[in-house]
């Protein structure tokens, strides 16, 4: 999920040069547990995103999943209005936050974004992958690769040392030959005893070098992309936000820890 409504810094221990929290290592196992638990959702309900399910009983299968491994799904409640449910559930031009819905079923040749929180012991994981139902036509299977490529070569991209603008430059250098829109309006975030911490991570490049990353940052990395033009609207329930073009959207986030050997992956299965 992304920044929504009020920023929060707190952190035991702040990077002095950048304010940014810096984990101890024991805050680093509690990070490890709770984003274990965001990779497990997000494989295991993989099989489960098929034609004719709703939205609305992914969402209920991930709150019993989430509680059953012990924690609490982070989602649901948080925000204004109150985000309702367990998952962000974002079909087709929706590009996030979408909500879950009874009445709302996939369908065969649809893409799914799910994006999935959780807090235990304190401490948040958040993660999100993009999903075919059956079988989606080119032009869709290449906007998720897309989109999950860039995330991939966001994280081989930095480690201790680097500046957070490396983050955006490799979502640019590996979208921009497809001719995607990079969502620009939402961002990731610095995650840890808050969901949403600092930094604000741009996936375009604001020409700005950000902060030097350090061993101990927690970064929630999520790329959203758009097979045609970067811009969005939200809707009525004041929460999805869809292409202002309709054009398909693709999402793709991991929680990762900055490591003295360069990065730790937090939501790999
Ligand atoms: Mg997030």
């Amino acid at each position: 999920m992304h920044w929504v409504g009020r920023v929060v810094f707190a952190a035991a221990a702040e990077d002095p040069q950048t304010m940014i929290p810096i984990k101890t290592p024991a805050e680093l196992q509690k990070m490890r547990a709770s984003n274990r638990i965001i990779a497990i959702v997000l494989e295991e309900i993989e099989p489960l995103v098929k034609a004719g399910v709703s939205t609305w009983e992914l969402d209920e299968w991930a709150e019993k999943k989430i509680r059953s491994l012990g924690a609490e799904p982070g989602f649901k409640g948080y925000g204004f209005p109150p985000f309702p449910t367990t998952l962000c559930v974002s079909i087709n031009e929706e590009v996030v936050h979408g909500i879950p819905r009874r009445e709302r079923l996939l369908q065969e040749g649809d893409i799914v974004g799910v994006d999935v929180g959780c807090v235990l012991e304190g401490y948040w994981g958040d993660g999100a992958r993009t999903y075919a139902v059956g079988k989606v036509d080119e032009q869709a299977s290449e906007l998720i690769r897309t989109c999950k490529a860039a995330l991939d070569e966001a994280v081989k991209s930095i480690g201790p040392g680097s500046r957070l603008r490396e983050i955006a430059l490799a979502v640019e250098r590996t979208v921009a030959p497809k001719k995607y829109g990079i969502i620009r309006d939402l961002t990731g975030h610095g995650i840890g005893r808050h969901l949403h911490e600092d930094p604000q991570i741009f996936n375009y490049d604001t020409g700005e070098k950000g902060p030097k990353l350090r061993e101990g940052m927690t970064l929630a990395i999520e790329p959203m992309i758009a097979a045609g033009s970067w811009q969005v609207r939200t809707l009525e329930d004041r929460w999805t936000v869809v292409t202002a073009d309709s054009s398909l959207s693709a999402h793709w986030e991991y929680t990762v820890a900055i490591t003295a050997g360069g990065t730790e992956v937090l939501t790999r299965a």
